[in-house]
């Protein structure tokens, strides 16, 4: 799992201060880190190899190279970038472009919502980034607002993808692994997850759910006691589109989010078609 050759026990200590912590997973811990010979800004993401034991022998998540393998092979305006990589024994570090404004999750409650316009311009360069590593067959299985990060604290908009912790090269339909976060995740990944497998056109319902959010400041499900589990209303598709939530929202947004959220995988708008879809092009 390990590549020999990265092994270096200090180097990343020897080339960065680590300082104030900027995010915490299951697996991981991100840090501010700046790099002593130029005093540059970045984000270490600090993978602790023994925490993915439990989980070897269960397809869970990716062995832990595979994220930067991926990583490294992806080189997209936003998508944040790999600088430097550093494996020891007990730990992967991994050197990446520091996003400034934290998770675009933790903005959008501060504004309650987003304006269509403003939704428009953060969904145009997801999707940008989801056609290009679609294009490479590549898909992310974990998009949500937490993994998206915005660059500054000055600008709503200016967004990059992080996180490729779940993401798998795919041909067509070879996934079996279950992947991604339960608001987000497509119906087939909760039905098919250990029978036919799934393809990357998963990622582009987290992308509805992620549109939906946005717009309206809330998911499309019920939470109620009295209410079915979210991954059974997810598996029935019901999805709600109350108008009180959507009281000024084009009729062309709606008709995305829902081509978005079809039930068949195969029926689903691509990452190619969603970049074309007439709610870009109108003012
Ligand atoms: P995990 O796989 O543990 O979810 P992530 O890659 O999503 O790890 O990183 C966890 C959190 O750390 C992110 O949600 C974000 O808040 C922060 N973070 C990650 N990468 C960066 C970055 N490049 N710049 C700024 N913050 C980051
Ligand atoms: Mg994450």
């Amino acid at each position: 799992v390990i590549p020999q050759d990265h092994i270096s026990d200090s180097a990343f200590f020897q080339n960065y201060d680590l300082k104030i912590a900027l995010g915490e997973g299951q697996f991981s811990k991100v840090f501010l880190a700046i790099e002593k010979s130029t005093g540059m800004n970045y984000a270490v993401k600090i993978i602790d190899i023994a925490k993915y034991l439990p989980f070897q022998f269960k397809p869970f998540r990716n062995q832990p190279m595979d994220e930067v393998n991926i990583m490294k092979k992806i080189t997209h305006e936003n998508i944040v970038r790999v600088k430097d990589v550093f494996v020891t024994e007990q730990n992967i570090y991994i050197v990446l472009e520091l996003c400034k404004g934290g998770e675009l999750s933790k903005r959008l409650q501060k504004r309650g919502k987003y304006s269509e316009s403003n939704s428009k311009i953060v969904f145009r360069k997801l999707l940008s980034a989801v056609s290009y590593i679609h294009a490479k067959n590549i898909a992310h299985r974990d998009l949500k607002l937490e993994n998206i990060l915005l660059v500054s604290l000055e600008s709503d908009t200016d967004i990059k993808l992080a996180d490729f912790g779940y993401s798998r090269f795919v041909l067509s339909g070879n996934m079996s692994t279950f992947a991604g976060t339960q608001n987000y995740v497509a119906p087939e990944v909760i039905l098919d997850s250990n029978r036919h497998g799934y393809s990357k056109s998963c990622d582009i319902w987290s992308c509805g759910i992620i549109l939906y959010v946005l717009l309206t400041g809330s998911f499309p499900f019920i939470y109620s006691p009295n209410e079915k589990p979210i991954n059974k209303q997810i598996r029935d598709g019901d999805i709600h589109f109350p108008s009180e939530k959507f009281q000024g929202i084009s009729d062309k947004a709606i008709d995305l989010i829902q081509k978005c959220l079809i039930m068949d995988p195969k029926l689903r708008i691509t990452a190619d078609e969603v970049l074309e879809h007439s709610w870009f092009f109108e003012n």
